[in-house]
């Protein structure tokens, strides 16, 4: 490599999970990876995420497991392995919100599904909470139903992505494609061109940019793999009932009727933040109707707890994922070859992104020997792009 031909291993474009998550892992391999971003780092899926790290019980609520339920249930051990500095990437400076996910019904269970959460297939993974260990949200002589504890983490995602972002600062970089463009010829692509002439080559190269997979390959003139967006509708509420809960609602779906996680507002407010089936069900209604509808759900389900003042906000987000039969949720991470030296990538959960990386590391051109593994300092003029502001602290 010089400086008038800059050359890299491997290019990133996209600075959410997906792609930090793959920039730490090559690195970490030796390779000399540089990460490109079009906004702010996390700025789509993943900040309006809700930071759960789970092992896919939520899926089994119907009472059995499923394929997809198998396929994640290592997860939450994974990311364990991680924050605790012994995985693949170290993320021991990123907080974490909670050990646990609490599961509820505001009835007993059916016998089908108790027997189920007590079965030995689970043990370890779902705990009956016993009415001394209540969260404060549950603590409460009216509370009539059923809780249980699952073995399920929750991130705090905005110092997610600065933890795996800090050690790299040298090797992400912003980018604007009114200004920039890929070049391929023919099955291979070569490099990236900007309009002041600079250029810089790569051996591999990662679409990790969640919805804006579908126009990096346009730019291409690739077709494949197809991309099928599914609309969620997220409720948030700012109050002042000050505990976390981290807690999915069991309703008559297989699905969670809610799931509410906790975050606090940077002017010191608890926000819980709520999706589930109150989230899918309300893609296409209006704001006013959805919060009515969550005001609803929230004051049905709590009635004991006094919220003070609130203020409601909805979030339309999409998840990005690869195209299947019926729109359904695909049940695995996806990393797959677009053109020889190209892949595309889509973890489909945040949970399932270690699980992605290796199904991207293991489909790379082997390291070549020798090779640098110094950013180039040609890259260094270039702006950085900075962390983005999760939607509790942009929506209210
Ligand atoms: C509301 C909601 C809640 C969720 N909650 C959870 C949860 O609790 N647990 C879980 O496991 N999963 C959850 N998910 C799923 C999870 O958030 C996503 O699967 C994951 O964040 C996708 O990450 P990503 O990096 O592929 O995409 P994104 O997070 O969308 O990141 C893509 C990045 O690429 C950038 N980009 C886009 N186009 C370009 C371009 N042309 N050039 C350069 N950069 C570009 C974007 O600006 C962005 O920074 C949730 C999803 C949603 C929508």
């Amino acid at each position: 490599m010089t400086d008038s031909h800059p050359q890299v291993d491997t290019i990133i474009v996209g600075g959410g999970i997906a792609g930090l998550w793959l920039l730490n892992r090559l690195v970490a391999e030796g390779r000399n990876a540089v990460l490109f971003e079009q906004s702010a780092l996390g700025s789509s899926q993943t900040m309006a995420s809700q930071g759960m790290i789970h092992g896919g019980i939520k899926y089994a609520l119907g009472g059995a497991l499923t394929g997809e339920s198998e396929a994640i249930a290592a997860m939450p051990g994974h990311w364990a392995r991680c924050l605790e500095g012994q995985g693949d990437v170290d993320i021991r400076a990123c907080n974490v919100l909670s050990r646990h996910f609490y599961l509820w019904s505001t009835r007993s269970l059916t016998s089908r599904l108790s027997s189920f959460f007590a079965s030995k297939m689970l043990r370890g993974r779902v705990d009956n909470v016993k009415p001394d260990d209540r969260p404060p949200a549950f603590d409460n002589p009216a509370f009539k139903g059923s809780l249980y504890r699952l073995a399920d983490l929750v991130l705090d995602v905005p110092s997610l992505i600065e933890t795996l972002s800090a050690p790299h600062r040298d090797r992400i970089f912003k980018i604007d494609w009114s200004r920039a463009r890929l070049q391929r010829n023919d099955r291979q692509v070569t490099h990236l061109q900007w309009d002041n002439g600079m250029k810089l080559a790569a051996d591999n190269f990662i679409f990790a940019a969640g919805a804006g997979n579908e126009s990096l390959l346009a730019q291409l003139d690739l077709e494949q793999p197809a991309m099928q967006r599914r609309p969620l509708q997220q409720v948030l509420v700012k109050h002042d009932f000050d505990s976390a809960l981290y807690a999915h609602c069991m309703g008559s779906n297989p699905s969670p009727r809610l799931t509410i996680s906790s975050h606090r507002c940077s002017d010191g407010r608890m926000c819980w933040y709520m999706g589930g089936d109150l989230a899918t069900e309300g893609v296409g209604m209006s704001a006013e109707a959805l919060i009515d509808k969550a005001r609803r759900e929230l004051f049905e389900l709590f009635p004991w707890i006094d919220f003070g003042q609130t203020e409601w906000a909805t979030l339309p987000v999409d998840r990005a994922e690869p195209k299947q039969s019926q729109l359904i949720k695909p049940d695995k991470a996806y990393a797959e070859r677009a053109c020889d030296n190209l892949l595309v990538c889509w973890p489909t959960k945040l949970t399932l992104t270690p699980d992605m990386a290796n199904q991207a590391c293991e489909q790379l051109a082997p390291l070549p020997a020798g090779a640098s593994t110094e950013a180039p300092a040609a890259l260094q003029s270039l702006e950085k792009p900075v962390i983005a502001t999760p939607c509790w602290d942009t929506l209210f």
